[in-house]
């Protein structure tokens, strides 16, 4: 069910129930609205994957620290129940609920759409959408514009922030058109330092009134280039599993390290790379540019930074296989 439910209060159980549980007390996608001193609400967004729980369990973790005296107003959106009842990024008969967020005739979309409506009416603050990841990877932050405000926003989270223009169909890359946004990237699931971190960020950005001081030197900023895709047609695995592409079995490694030109991350058995598809940025690049499938041996052609890498197959088979970037301070 995609129809937006709204409240103005906490509902019973919320700040106790599991990830899994929420079907129990939400009918599906929720907008809930606590009001606090400063009326401008800082958007917080969670489980668009429902396979990702860092940020619900931050939340709960944030309004027991408040306790209902909250310097700021909030207003918590919480994406797809349905799949985190089944613990799933997102259910086979669903769309990724953070590729809905422009565009669209569907009723996702129309429901995305009021979101944005509501926020914007309600003279939204800043947006802060939650997410894991499901191979290593350290935190980060994902801007999608490189305007001062939104990469102070993302400084608060770490020193590392990844410029990404695509899928520009994400929520904070629609919500960085009304207010500062960012989407941050806390680690794998049921790692406690997760929620440890973004529990003092959202603390943090929900006592301040202006994020624009903080510490503007230290922090690298790398800029998606290419996100990097297995066909639907074709299988993927681990090495030795005897599928078209096979990865090493600790190619998440990889993430945020500079691989070097000629680095190998798994194998193929079609050459050519008919199994991988490049999308991204720029459209004058193709795959050739950045991997290489010779001799049935998936290999880096030049240096370059992954992000997202991973060896959980139906993730990649979902998403992508990983995202390419380069640094750009
Ligand atoms: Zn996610």
């Amino acid at each position: 069910m995609s129809r937006l439910e709204e409240y103005s209060s906490i509902p019973a159980g919320f700040l106790e129930c599991e990830a899994s549980e929420l079907y129990r007390i939400l009918d599906g996608p929720t907008l809930i609205h606590l009001s606090g001193a400063k009326r401008e609400p800082l958007f917080i967004c969670t489980l668009l994957h429902g396979n990702e729980t860092t940020g619900l369990q931050s939340l709960q973790r944030v309004l027991k620290h408040f306790d209902g005296a909250l310097p700021r107003s909030v207003s918590m959106f919480i994406g797809n129940v349905e799949a985190a009842r089944y613990r799933q990024r997102h259910l086979p008969s669903q769309l990724d609920y953070n590729r809905i967020w422009s565009g669209g005739e569907g009723n996702e979309h129309a429901m995305t759409r009021k979101v944005l409506d509501i926020m914007a009416d309600r003279d939204v603050f800043a947006c802060i959408d939650i997410h894991n990841n499901t191979g290593r990877n350290p935190h980060y932050a994902i801007v999608a514009t490189q305007e001062e405000v939104h990469l102070a926003l993302a400084r608060r989270f770490g020193h590392r922030i990844v410029y990404a223009t695509y899928p520009d169909t994400s929520c904070s890359a629609a919500f960085s058109k009304i207010c500062p946004a960012v989407t941050l990237e806390a680690g794998v699931v049921g790692d406690a330092s997760g929620v440890d971190h973004v529990s003092r960020y959202l603390i943090d950005c929900i006592q301040s009134d202006d994020w624009r001081d903080s510490d503007t030197d230290d922090f690298n900023l790398y800029h998606t280039v290419a996100v990097v895709k297995v066909r639907e047609t074709c299988s993927v695995g681990i090495l030795g599993e005897d599928k078209d592409i096979e990865l090493l079995p600790d190619v998440d490694r990889f993430n945020f390290h500079l691989m070097d030109a000629g680095t190998q991350i798994g194998t193929t058995r079609n050459a050519g790379g008919v199994c991988l598809s490049l999308e991204g940025v720029d459209r004058s690049s193709a795959l050739s540019d950045y991997l290489t499938t010779a001799n049935g041996e998936l290999r880096t052609v030049k240096p370059i930074m992954p992000a997202m890498l991973t060896t959980d197959c139906e993730i990649i088979k979902m998403d992508c296989l990983c995202y390419l970037m380069e640094r750009l301070l």
